[in-house]
């Protein structure tokens, strides 16, 4: 129950009003049993260091950050975890004691947990990414950690695929310096022939674009969205993993499609916990969350 020593937390984005944050993070706060309330808070770009500021100044026990901010909560802040400085985003901001925030990145971490709870070896596996947005940064850092073979990541614009390439480059040279193994990454365009040589030997898909994606019945015509056309997913070899951000529909068209030809199907549902379950780590000290009260609720929500 809310009372006058409840403390909050916060998702500060723009939209916020589909996140399913609140909904997992208030499940998981009241089986802790700590007196803190989870706020989606929208938030515009250019009212940011305010809010932040007046954050802190209540004593805000910790903030997520999403869409459209995380790259400008990286340039404000002044304490970055190492990861939140390495892909220039931040998705979780923790109060120091000095009355300012560190800004760290928990979506690896999030990406990482349902790949690393299967029982695949990933060194040296061949991995394609669809995309190259916002979330595909921390998907690339997060297969560099798993030290697979190669990543050719498949785009649409070649303005945005030539910028992302740029990037991993210039991050690449710091891996060198510190002598870190690294994976060679490539990419290519939707129109280039190339791509089907790259899907058809690849061991792990990821799905990083919208496509696919419907948030309410007005858009259920992307429920049958396939990103590319549906006859290279025949192309592919038997039993990959094809692993899709998505998380609603749960399934989507992809998945389906993926599990009637006997892949490892992965959706985006457990990497959206395991980010909020290591942002709930760092806000309060504690190791034991309850991870599985964070899936019930998101589960509710997503049903609702
Ligand atoms: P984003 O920054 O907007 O990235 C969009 C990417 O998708 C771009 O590479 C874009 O290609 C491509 N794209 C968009 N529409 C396309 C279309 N119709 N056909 C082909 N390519 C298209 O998005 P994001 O923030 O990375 O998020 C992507 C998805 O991941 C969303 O569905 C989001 O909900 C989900 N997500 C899930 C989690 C989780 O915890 N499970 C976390 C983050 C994101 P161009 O460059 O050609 O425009």
């Amino acid at each position: 129950m809310i009372d006058a020593k409840t403390s909050i937390l916060g998702l500060l984005g723009q939209p916020v009003g589909h996140s399913l944050s609140p909904a997992i993070h208030n499940a998981a706060l009241a089986e802790m049993g700590l007196n803190w309330c989870y706020l989606a808070l929208s938030c515009k770009t250019n009212d940011l260091t305010k809010i932040l500021e007046g954050l802190r100044c209540v004593e805000c026990k910790g903030l997520n950050i999403t869409i459209p901010h995380k790259q400008s909560v990286a340039k404000i802040c002044k304490n970055l975890s190492p990861l939140a400085q390495e892909l220039g985003a931040v998705n979780t901001l923790i109060p120091t004691e000095n009355g300012e925030w560190k800004g760290a990145n928990t979506d690896v971490e999030g990406f990482l947990a349902p790949l690393k709870t299967s029982e695949i070896d990933w060194k040296s596996k061949e991995v394609v990414v669809l995309g190259c947005g916002g979330s595909a940064r921390a998907v690339i850092a997060g297969l560099q950690k798993l030290e697979v073979s190669r990543i050719t990541i498949l785009n649409r614009s070649e303005k945005n695929l030539q910028m992302f390439l740029s990037d991993i480059e210039m991050h690449q040279a710091n891996q060198k310096q510190l002598k870190i193994r690294k994976s060679q990454v490539t990419g290519c365009l939707y129109k280039d022939p190339k791509l089907k040589k790259y899907i058809s030997s690849a061991d792990l898909i990821v799905n990083t674009t919208p496509v696919g994606m419907s948030t309410s019945p007005a858009q259920a015509i992307n429920k049958n969205q396939l990103p590319l056309e549906e006859k290279i997913w025949k192309t592919v070899k038997p039993k990959i993993t094809f692993y899709d951000l998505i998380y609603t529909p749960r399934p989507t068209a992809w998945l389906r499609l993926g599990a009637e030809h006997g892949h490892q199907c992965i959706d985006g549902l457990e990497m959206l916990i395991e980010q909020g379950a290591a942002s709930l780590r760092l806000w309060s000290g504690i190791k034991d969350i309850p991870i599985n009260v964070m899936k019930n609720a998101a589960k509710v929500s997503l049903r609702t």
